[in-house]
């Protein structure tokens, strides 16, 4: 019998690996250097936690969990986001008491169980990005600024990128657009879709977000939320785009931009990538003023973004790695010893240079020298070092360059000094 992994899971294969953690690593580094502190939540949470944030009524809670019963019979759900597990930890742990504002990230896998297709997957990486404190739009626009800069930050392109902005209201002007909602679409419930002709009474606001051509008809018609925002979520959003312009940062104004998840509130926005087809949103975010209080937290205003890892990698390389990435494949240095003595005295030399940061990959096989030649060439090495008999008496070894075909005698406590200085050791740290 052949297995094959579950649908809509992906291996990692080596280039796979170096692409993600490229980008794993521009990111953590980025955030850092706004003090952002990395943590770690479970992979499973109880169901109930989900439900209370994400909300019952959403696609996610009721289409796209993992959720089982363990040995206890206790429900447990694998994440499907990041957010709500990290607010049950600053809650559980009294976090929320320490000075403000708070400031996480996260990154790790999410489970959906949703239709695979291109830039969507049944587990997927999130870079979860949280801020919680007094929640001025200064710091919603640099949350928004921290997300762009590390999305640009690989290609240094950004017109790669759009961002997208709304505001979704508060909970005092957002019933009245719920309710209207509501009304209009059941006029023409005919034209929606199977799913949103359920969704017009479990959640309204989805129909806004469907790809499905009879249901965009209809929402074109639709008056956009910001027809009823209050005063003050009005002011709000005034202030934030007004910061945007005065920064000469790009964004587009979509009154109806929605967010799938049942805890946002007022700010919400997509980033996307272009050419990405139908899944094309790379990273998204907005408040969750209510989130930590509905969970008998303290009333902490809060905004965050997640940006999905492997959109990411799509919209920068396409399923392609690139070849800067790549070549972290082939070994700078590939080591031969040749004969007993040498191997011995090999395992010493390899650990060495190693420890000095060098990056070294070794053939301690029975072959002729003419066979593990030709096998380094295969390896793709670079440079190769070979130390046999003879040059094991004489405390040397042979440098041999595989591109130029030239080799060197070098004396071995000459060797690291020689290797650092012509190999890029800085490149080495994946
Ligand atoms: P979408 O509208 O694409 O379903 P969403 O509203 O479910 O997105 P969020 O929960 O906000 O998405 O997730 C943030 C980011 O995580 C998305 O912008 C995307 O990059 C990534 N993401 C979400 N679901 C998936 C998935 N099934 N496969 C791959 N990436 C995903
Ligand atoms: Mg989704």
């Amino acid at each position: 019998m052949k297995f094959q992994a579950v649908r809509g899971f992906k291996d990692w294969l080596p280039e796979d690996f170096f692409k993600y953690h490229h980008l794993m690593e521009i990111a953590r580094n980025y955030l850092i250097r706004a003090n952002f502190k990395e943590v770690k939540i479970p992979l499973l949470e109880k169901t109930e936690l989900f439900m209370r944030t994400i909300g019952e009524v959403t696609d996610i809670v009721q289409k796209e969990t993992y959720t089982f019963q363990d040995r206890n019979q206790d429900f447990l759900t694998l994440r499907p986001e990041a957010t709500a597990g990290i607010c049950r930890m600053i809650l559980e742990h009294g976090l929320h008491v320490k000075p403000k504002p708070l400031k996480f990230f996260f990154i790790g896998p999410m489970f959906r169980h949703e239709r695979p297709q291109k830039g969507r997957l049944r587990e997927f990486y999130q870079i979860d990005v949280e801020f919680l404190g007094n929640l001025t739009p200064y710091y919603e626009v640099e949350l928004l600024q921290i997300a762009l800069e590390i999305l640009k930050k690989p290609s240094n392109r950004e017109d790669l990128f759009t961002l997208e902005i709304n505001s979704l209201g508060c909970r005092e002007c957002r019933p009245a657009f719920r309710d209207y909602l509501q009304v209009s679409l059941e006029s023409e419930r005919e034209s929606l879709c199977d799913t949103c002709k359920d969704r017009l009474y479990r959640n309204p606001l989805r129909v806004l977000d469907c790809k499905q051509e009879g249901c965009k008809e209809v929402v074109k018609r639709l008056k956009p939320i910001s027809d009823f925002w209050c005063g003050s979520c009005r002011g709000h959003f005034n202030i934030l785009t007004g910061l945007l312009r005065a920064l000469d940062r790009d964004f587009v104004f979509n009154p109806f931009l929605v967010r799938g998840l049942d805890y946002y509130v007022r700010t919400i926005f997509e980033i996307k990538g272009k050419g990405l087809g139908a899944q094309d949103t790379v990273c998204a975010g907005g408040r969750y003023d209510y989130l930590l209080k509905d969970l008998g937290g303290p009333d902490l205003p809060a905004t965050g973004f997640a940006i999905g890892l492997e959109r990411w990698a799509l919209s920068l390389w396409g399923e392609e790695c690139p070849e800067f990435l790549r070549k972290k494949l082939r070994p700078d240095l590939l080591f031969i010893p040749l004969g007993e003595e040498a191997k011995k005295e090999g395992l010493k030399v390899v650990s060495e240079l190693r420890n000095q940061g060098l990056r070294v990959e070794s053939l301690f096989e029975d072959k002729g020298l003419k066979a593990l030649l030709r096998e380094a060439d295969k390896l793709g090495a670079k440079q190769v070092l070979i130390l046999g008999e003879e040059e094991l008496k004489e405390g040397v070894i042979l440098i041999k360059d595989m591109q130029e075909g030239t080799q060197q005698r070098i004396k071995m406590d000459k060797l690291i000094g020689r290797l650092k200085k012509e190999q890029r050791v800085e490149d080495l740290s994946c």
